[in-house]
């Protein structure tokens, strides 16, 4: 905990480490209080660092020193200095030498979730991104690749199973069986922040996998004893995921052992320590009565996405944190292209663009937004950011459109080959692709560079006498904190133009070039494209498949959008066309709120809905998709100005009701015919007609009359799954309806004794736009089965509350705001990292409208000015308030 002006760390001002540690050796003994680690670090002078190396600086935090060896000698207290953050050693005895040191750390009394920490009586670290320091002085940086032996001692009773990186040495007892100890040897060089251990009474379910080349591995997943029966699809999902990537990158595994372990405190969503991924326990536990459809597919996810980073990553590594985005836009773009594989890939697609604009589009738009690659950092945990991951993953999607699959994979097999075991750059990376198929990606590396959104502001003009039409798109750019003037990038816009009967009509310059992909590559300002033999005014379908992360822009009628969603012979774009036809239905009805007049009926939309709904041509999964209206931080973020989030409730209600009502028997039907009746399977197909058979019930819901709250009360007592369950719970925590409590009785008698399922009754409270919200969340943080240190709780109550319940967390007393502010500084005072990621809910105040504009700031400013205040929470408030 600080209390001073943090300086913040800039990327220009990156040196190589004066010395390097290549070879580490450490001992740990574990104690919940007290644990001893002894260190032995191989060191040696960096030839690659410029000039005179200077004294030895080793990072370390919250660690206790007890002794220090140089080369075997003990040096006494004048010959190193210790601050609270470092161990400098000055006087050193060569290029080459051996640093042993004993520190003493306590993991019971870690509640940060970082370095080494008890969670519910098991040992585990995290470390990324400058946790092991937490654990014994090191030179804490990603460029610092070694190899590691790790000796892990404990209490047999207490720790009977103790695990580290890479692939089991020897273990064996200890003082007659009381105590036993594991040796672990990872031949891979890696950064300490890919370390990990883990000590503890723990079950595993277990199988093996043969790689392409017949290296036989032992696949565990460790977790809760009991709990064990929950772990095949996590098991299944991982052989999928190494046998996608031998597949699709030629990517094999590299040790004799792949252990994941669940623990049930965990910062993030999971963390792919070499060969020893430590996961949050909700990202590996299900079975159909206890995870959701949703958790299912988050679950096969994220296990690949791990995995994924064993190459890009960890085979891989980033030269310094700058680079953040170079392990995890492009994993992200892997565990994307995996999942696309595995699934619908419009479905997929469709999801992963929803994600993007709901998460990162508004921090482009505000005051945190910042580039894919970030010239600067306070705290780097606070740029674990969408941006980094979801728009990183657009960027290195751009590339594989400009390439073509065939020229991406050229690319990635030579990064591979060119920098495997390096700690590499964003430069090193794209070189690869200019290098493997001579396309200029220079201009394209802007996207690294320029943060915000950009804007294509699209025309079309159809010329009837000679039969052309001319596309012009003009690139605007928006400005962001600190950089007022952007360059133009380099967009891939895939296109079509529909002719009368819907048909794609060939697009052919007028340069006479066919474009046989429908893809332009956009570099100016602003361009025109002329299209030659168009034989009528065609309807534009512009960056069909989302081929680039901007905002598009183009005048179109509503009899266009209707044309669009029946016609568009690309899936995604006819979404994307109802999309945009709701918004357009849902932004006049937020403007005719606000003046005090009635909203246009918004019949026709409602049935250009109605035809999809009943199209039997496409698949259910798909289906579900067009019945989502776009949420209501989407529209906020579309408004853009002036928001008030309670007339966008209502107005989306509203039109909720009427789809329910225009399409009363529709829907109905569908709630019938795409009913289940076998065993649940979490195969998408059968995710697909429970997602289009929920979006039905819910519209019905909508409703609110008495066979509506009949039909949602059977469903949730009828339910046979987690999903149709939590489903129908969240319908009825919208209700004003004795059935509402009583669901809410039921489903905390049936979870209670379950930590992961009861955080659906959590949320599902916080959800509700009822103006008692927030008091049953303030009465909730005091339940017996909530808890401010365990991060999925907070994210459960609080940051449901803050993220997802838009009508609540701006209430215009402004007592939602001070709500979050309070839980912040409080949850600040132990964990900065979560305290930070809760306070992003303000990332959009600027945003609204006056008023609430007002007691947000006074919000932020008492929390700006509040002591003591971590780094993590003073850069974004800061940056927030600038
Ligand atoms: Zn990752």
């Amino acid at each position: 905990m600080k209390t001073d002006t943090p300086r913040p760390i800039q990327l220009k001002d990156y040196r190589p480490p004066n010395y390097l540690i290549y070879d580490v050796n450490l001992d740990v003994s574990l104690h919940a209080t007290r644990t001893r680690v002894r260190a032995r670090l191989k060191i040696r002078r960096n030839l690659a660092y410029p000039g005179n190396p200077g004294p030895l600086r080793l990072d370390g935090e919250m660690i206790e020193l007890d002794a220090l060896r140089l080369d075997g000698r003990q040096l006494g207290p004048r010959e190193y200095q210790r601050t609270d953050k470092e161990l400098v050693i000055g006087d050193l005895p060569g290029d080459l030498f051996t640093l042993e040191t004993t520190t003493y750390c306590n993991p019971e009394a870690n509640k940060a979730l970082t370095g080494l920490y008890l969670s519910r009586g098991i040992y585990c670290t995290q470390c990324e991104a400058q946790g092991f320091r937490r654990i014994t002085y090191f030179l804490d940086r990603p460029d610092v690749l070694a190899t590691y032996t790790v000796r892990i001692e404990a209490d047999r009773n207490e720790a009977p199973v103790l695990l580290s990186n890479g692939d089991p040495l020897e273990r064996g007892t200890l003082d007659g069986g009381k105590r036993h100890y594991a040796v672990w040897r990872d031949p891979h060089p890696k950064p300490c922040y890919l370390f990990a251990l883990v000590g503890g009474n723990l079950a595993s379910y277990a199988s093996d996998f043969t790689t392409a080349s017949g290296r036989k591995v032992d696949l565990r997943i460790y977790v809760e004893p009991g709990k064990e029966n929950r772990c095949a699809w996590a098991m299944d999902a991982l052989k999928r995921s190494m046998r996608w990537d031998e597949e699709r990158f030629g990517r094999e595994y590299d040790l004799d052992v792949f252990n994941i372990v669940a623990v049930s405190d965990f910062n993030m969503g999971a963390m792919e320590n070499k060969g020893l991924n430590v996961f949050n326990d909700a990202l590996i536990l299900a079975s159909p009565e206890t995870a959701t459809d949703a958790n299912f597919a988050a679950i096969e996810r994220v296990i690949a996405h791990e995995y994924f980073h064993n190459w890009t990553g960890n085979r891989i590594t980033c030269r310094d944190w700058f680079q953040l985005c170079l392990k995890e836009g492009l994993t992200v773009f892997r565990d994307q292209e995996f999942c696309a594989d595995q699934r619908s890939a419009t479905v997929e697609r469709i999801r992963d663009v929803r994600n993007l604009k709901a998460a990162q589009f508004p921090e482009d738009a505000g005051p945190l937004a910042h580039p894919v690659r970030p010239g600067r950092y306070i705290e780097i945990n606070n740029f674990y950011t969408s941006t980094v991951y979801n728009k990183g993953a657009e960027v290195v999607r751009i590339i594989q459109t400009l390439l073509g699959p065939e020229g991406f994979r050229k690319g990635m097999d030579l990064y591979f080959e060119r920098h495997d075991g390096q700690a590499a750059t964003v430069e090193d990376f794209v070189t690869c692709f200019q290098d493997a198929t001579g396309k200029d990606l220079e201009q394209f590396m802007t996207w690294y560079s320029q943060a915000g959104t950009p804007e294509l502001v699209c025309q079309l003009k159809y010329d009837a006498r000679n039969r052309t039409a001319d596309l012009t798109i003009a690139q605007v750019l928006p400005p962001t904190p600190g950089e007022a003037k952007k360059k133009p990038l380099h967009v891939p816009v895939r296109l079509g133009l529909l002719g009368g009967n819907g048909q794609d009509i060939d697009l052919t310059l007028s340069s006479g070039k066919r474009l046989e992909d429908g893809l332009i590559e956009v570099t100016k300002r602003t361009e025109t494209y002329r299209f030659r033999d168009v034989p009528s005014r065609p309807v534009p379908s512009l960056l069909r498949g989302f081929s680039a992360p901007v905002n598009l822009t183009i005048s179109r009628s509503d009899a266009d959008l209707q044309f669009l969603m029946a016609n568009d012979s690309d899936l995604y774009n006819r979404w994307q066309a109802a999309q945009d036809y709701a918004t357009r239905v849902l932004v006049a009805a937020v403007k005719a709120l606000r003046a005090g007049t009635r909203p246009a009926k918004p019949q026709a939309y409602v049935t250009a809905l109605g035809v999809t709904l009943k199209d039997e041509s496409l698949e259910p999964g798909y289906r579900a998709q067009f019945m989502f209206l776009p949420s209501e931080s989407d529209l906020a973020r579309i408004i853009g100005r002036d928001v008030d989030p309670l007339a966008i409730h209502n107005a989306r209600q509203d039109l909720r009701k009427a789809v329910g009502t225009m399409l009363y028997d529709a829907l109905v039907d569908t709630y019938r015919r795409y009913e289940i009746k076998g065993p649940y399977s979490p195969a998408p197909e059968a995710a697909g007609r429970r997602a289009l058979r929920n979006a039905a019930l819910g519209y019905l819901t909508c409703r609110g009359k008495a066979e509506d709250v009949a039909r949602v009360a059977a469903h949730f007592a009828g339910a046979r799954n987690a999903t149709d369950e939590v489903s129908a719970l969240a319908m009825l925590s919208e209700l004003r309806s004795p059935e509402r409590a009583k669901a809410f009785d039921r489903f905390y008698r049936r979870w209670k004794d379950d930590h992961l399922v009861i955080d659906n009754w959590f949320a599902y409270q916080a959800a509700s736009p009822l103006a008692s919200s927030l008091a049953t969340v303030v009465k909730l943080t005091r339940h017996p089965l909530f808890s401010m240190k365990n991060p999925n709780k907070v994210r459960a109550l609080i940051g449901t509350f803050a993220m997802a319940n838009s009508v609540s967390f701006n209430r215009p007393d402004g007592r939602g705001y001070e709500f979050v502010a309070d839980r912040v500084l409080e949850i600040d005072a132990f964990n900065p990292q979560v305290a930070a990621r809760l306070l992003s809910a303000f990332r959009s105040w600027k945003a609204l409208e006056t008023e609430r504009r007002r007691l947000a700031k006074k919000t932020l400013q008492r929390i700006a000015s509040a002591t003591p205040l971590s780094h993590d929470v003073q850069e974004i408030v800061g940056k927030m308030l600038e």
